[in-house]
């Protein structure tokens, strides 16, 4: 890959002094920062160019290697420039801080990362899925420590910066022209060390807290329904934004109504002389107090089923609602009183079947079987 002269650029003469190239770097290294220039790539190639030239002629030892025997006699040596920006910021921290002042300088500080999110798995009725609710839900989550905000000092100290690394979280070690960089064994990478820690969390700036939030169930959610509540989860880590909790829905078996999507399935009893004759009887509905009526059809088969439309669970989206399946359970009578057996055997008569009793049937169906 074709390199560009580093004096080139930097824009000084091959006979700069420290100085001098320190400023333009400083220049470049403003122009170009990454914080200025958020995705931008040209930007990107820019700032790690200049970066990688002013590595090479604030050393003496390197620019006199380059002076004489260009990129190639760096090469030879092992210089390989950076790969990457945390590469630069790691190797140049200081001269950042120096640059930018502290609060802009980037310090090498653990990536932002979003809180865990929860689960609450909560149970309700088909009535209350039917109408909706709102119901408290009381729960345990870790949250930032409300006397440290987090910071895990207590009230008032200061953390103090990392003697080992200075703060950066990270200790680079030179071997001749390599540079190598690791976390910092004394902070762990969080460039302060807190030696006043806040009595409530310990110092963790994280405690464990009881949480009761409302929570508002539309009507028509069913088992497997999530609910999200943005934010409700644990917090984040290194400023990132709080996780989210989400209440998964169960709906209980219904001792007369049996859910099917949005329908609902349900058996009544009836005799067979409703079914024969026809007839309207009043069943529960949700929704209607005084019941619905269904209009039984004569002639009704058992296990017949009848639709009562409009009358299941409402949808979740809009003002919809899906149907109601009655299934007729045709009943018939374990014992009769003489009046009724007189009725049936009249009935009977009219259908050309004679009833026969005791002996006389067996007989009778004997009888039948030889013709
Ligand atoms: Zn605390
Ligand atoms: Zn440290």
């Amino acid at each position: 890959m074709y390199k560009r002269d580093y004096y080139e650029v930097l824009g000084v003469s091959r006979d700069a002094g420290e100085e001098e190239i320190k400023r333009a770097y400083r220049k470049l290294a403003l122009k170009y920062h990454p914080d200025r220039n958020p995705g931008d790539k040209d930007a990107e190639e820019k700032f790690k160019e200049a970066a990688e030239a002013y590595e090479v002629l604030r050393d003496p030892e390197k620019r006199e290697i380059y002076d004489r025997f260009g990129h190639e006699g760096l090469e030879g040596r092992g210089f390989t420039g950076f790969t990457g920006f945390e590469d630069i910021f790691s190797s140049f921290g200081d001269i950042f801080e120096e640059f930018f002042g502290f609060s802009t300088g980037r310090r090498r500080r653990p990536r932002a990362r979003q809180g865990n999110s929860l689960r609450y798995d909560l149970q309700i009725s088909l009535e209350e899925a039917f109408y909706g609710k709102e119901q408290e839900i009381v729960f345990h989550k870790t949250a930032l420590c409300d006397s440290c905000n987090g910071s895990g000092l207590r009230p008032g100290s200061q953390p103090e910066i990392c003697p080992t690394c200075q703060g950066r979280g990270q200790i680079i070690r030179s071997q001749g022209f390599f540079q190598i960089s690791s976390t910092c064994p004394s902070c762990r990478g969080q460039g302060q060390i807190i030696r006043d820690p806040c009595p409530d969390c310990g110092g963790a700036g994280k405690v464990r807290v009881e949480r009761r939030i409302n929570v508002r169930i539309p009507p028509g959610v069913d088992t497997g329904s999530q609910l999200r509540l943005r934010g409700e989860g644990e917090p984040g880590e290194y400023g990132g934004p709080p996780g989210d909790l989400y209440v998964v829905i169960h709906v209980e078996e219904h001792p007369f109504f049996q859910r099917q999507g949005n329908d609902l399935v349900c058996e009544i009893p009836i005799s067979f002389v409703q079914a024969a004759l026809g007839d309207t009887v009043v069943i529960p509905t949700l929704g209607d107090e005084e019941g619905t009526e269904l209009h039984i059809p004569s002639g009704s088969q058992p296990e017949e089923i009848l639709r009562l439309p409009g009358k299941g669970m409402p949808t979740t989206h809009g003002h919809r609602r899906g149907d109601l399946y009655v299934k007729l359970q045709v009943k018939i009578p374990q014992k009769l009183n003489p009046r009724q057996r007189e009725l049936l055997e009249a009935f009977a008569e009219t259908e050309g079947i004679q009833i026969l009793q005791g002996k006389k049937k067996v007989k009778n169906f004997w009888k039948k079987m030889k013709r």
